[in-house]
């Protein structure tokens, strides 16, 4: 059987890399190579690029109204795609089929929030400056941007991104990951049937060299970028070192707080979602538990027994409750950070390595994970793991919890679960983090609120969604009239 090669879509057609080097696309719950994605050159980046510069000019011109209108036609088309596209995304990434479809609601509702750019885009004005004199700002489109996006959302990430990018009349680059293209593919064939006009929205599949050459073309503007703080530090830097604009979302460690006061089952319940959903790889996933005082025993008690019950599978089947990891690599990564935290001197309750699944016995699972007596100082407590693991650190008051949670490089989300009013506001008030849950697990900010983060989880001021994408996207140029 032959494998396919994905195509790149430049300039409105599908093309063929002419790459040498490709990556394997595999399922990973059955280890079946799907397809194979090709690492594309920098010429073919840089013919995406030139599409877009030539489109830039006739597409800023198109009326909002009719701008936004192509947004309301992808948005119905995704939504008539609706089940083959969270098929397709669960097959390439390994989420469960509820996991993509909820993925898919969030691609959608980027669109839509989208569609609302004729307001959001609205510029300002002051009469009478001085006398007769007025000014005024218009938020105006700059020209070509670029995602690259990570492995965890394949169907999601981009549309942060591309529609307030081109809603706001820029031209659009997306550089999937090249672990998980397929969701793009058929995102982009879906809206190729759609008839846009040629090089509005690109895809360019590959590594490092396409991403450099996006960023080192003096035709392209900026960068959004979503993925690892290593990788993203990097481009940060690169971006800046060229002069353009990026925004960075990188990684994670997640803090959660729970006060003794809490309601357990709700808590727990919530717990379980946090650190399994998507098999623990969200950038929003629980990463350790602070759990106060007294709460520790029942709770990491409830915690086993929930963990013990959740159904590890291939995510199309029927009453699967948890994937496998998205790679092989990820896979081994998640089991060398169980053998750390045993070898540092963690209590493991719940041990997911050896998981089997009988029926799909090349599929990279791990099942779910509890380590109890963690301490700041292991790796487990310190990094991302982006996997089932649960590490639960007794603490003995908020302070102590909040101590440890600054101590982190990280700032992306953190929860406490409470039933004070008074614990919850000091919570948000001090904590740094970009996403605060109160008694919320998930702390996943809907289109039109930015998805925020802080300290080495975001570099750039702007982020995703909403009106900070539209500000991310325009240029604010002031005028200022006299008429004689
Ligand atoms: P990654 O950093 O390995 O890759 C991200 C992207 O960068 C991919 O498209 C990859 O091809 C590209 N890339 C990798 N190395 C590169 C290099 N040297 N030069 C140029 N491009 C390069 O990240 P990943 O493993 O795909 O994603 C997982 C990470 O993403 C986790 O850390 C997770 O927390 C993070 N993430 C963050 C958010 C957020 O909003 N903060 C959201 C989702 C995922």
């Amino acid at each position: 059987m032959t494998v396919e090669v994905v195509k790149n879509y430049i300039n409105g057609k599908w093309v063929e890399s002419k790459a040498t080097e490709t990556q394997d696309v595999v399922n990973p719950a059955t280890g079946e190579i799907l397809a194979k994605t090709p690492m594309s050159t920098a010429d073919e980046t840089i013919a995406a690029i030139e599409a877009a510069k030539a489109a830039f000019e006739r597409w800023r011109r198109t009326p909002v109204f009719t701008r936004v209108r192509h947004l309301n036609r992808i948005r119905d088309a995704f939504e008539e795609n609706f089940d083959e596209l969270s098929e397709v995304l669960t097959m390439e990434q390994g989420k469960c089929l509820d996991e993509s479809r909820g993925e898919y609601r969030r691609t959608i509702e980027n669109i839509e929030c989208a569609t609302a750019i004729p307001s959001l885009q609205m510029g300002y004005n002051t009469e009478d400056i001085a006398a007769g004199i007025d000014e005024m700002v218009i938020k105006q489109p700059l020209g070509v941007f670029f995602c690259v996006a990570p492995f965890n959302f394949p169907g999601m990430v981009p549309t942060w991104f591309w529609p307030f990018a081109i809603g706001t009349g820029n031209t659009y680059i997306v550089k999937p990951s090249p672990q998980v293209p397929l969701s793009q593919v058929k995102q982009f064939e879906i809206i190729h049937n759609l008839g846009l006009q040629r090089g509005i929205l690109s895809m360019v599949h590959g590594g490092p060299e396409a991403v450099n050459a996006l960023i080192e073309s003096p035709d392209t503007v900026g960068m959004s970028f979503v993925g690892s703080t290593h990788v993203g530090r990097l481009l940060y830097k690169k971006t800046a070192e060229y002069g353009k604009r990026s925004q960075v979302q990188g990684g994670a460690k997640n803090f959660i707080t729970v006060m003794p006061d809490t309601n357990l089952d709700r808590t727990v319940a919530a717990l379980l979602t946090s650190f399994y959903g998507c098999t623990g790889q969200r950038c929003l996933a629980g990463g350790v538990i602070l759990a106060v005082g007294d709460i520790h025993e029942p709770l990491t008690e409830a915690l086993v027994e929930g963990s013990k019950k959740l159904k590890v599978g291939y995510g199309l089947e029927e009453g699967v409750q948890m994937g496998p990891l998205a790679s092989k690599r990820g896979m081994e990564t998640v089991i060398g950070y169980i053998d750390a935290g045993v070898k540092e001197g963690a209590e493991l309750l719940l041990d997911g390595r050896g998981c089997k699944v009988p029926e799909h016995p090349n599929g990279f699972f791990v099942g779910p994970t509890v380590f109890d007596k963690v301490t700041p100082s292991m790796s487990i407590a310190r990094e991302e793991i982006f996997g089932p693991v649960i590490p639960i650190i007794h603490v003995k008051d908020l302070d102590e919890a909040i101590e440890i949670i600054h101590a982190n490089p990280y700032g992306n989300a953190s929860s406490v679960f409470t039933s004070s009013g008074k614990t919850a506001r000091e919570y948000q008030y001090r904590v740094k983090a970009g996403n605060i849950g109160i008694n919320i697990g998930v702390v996943a900010p809907i289109a039109t609120f930015p998805f925020s983060g802080m300290k080495d989880s975001f570099m750039g001021d702007l982020h995703g969604q909403g009106q900070d994408a539209v500000d991310f996207f325009t240029e604010n140029k002031v005028v200022i009239t006299r008429w004689f």
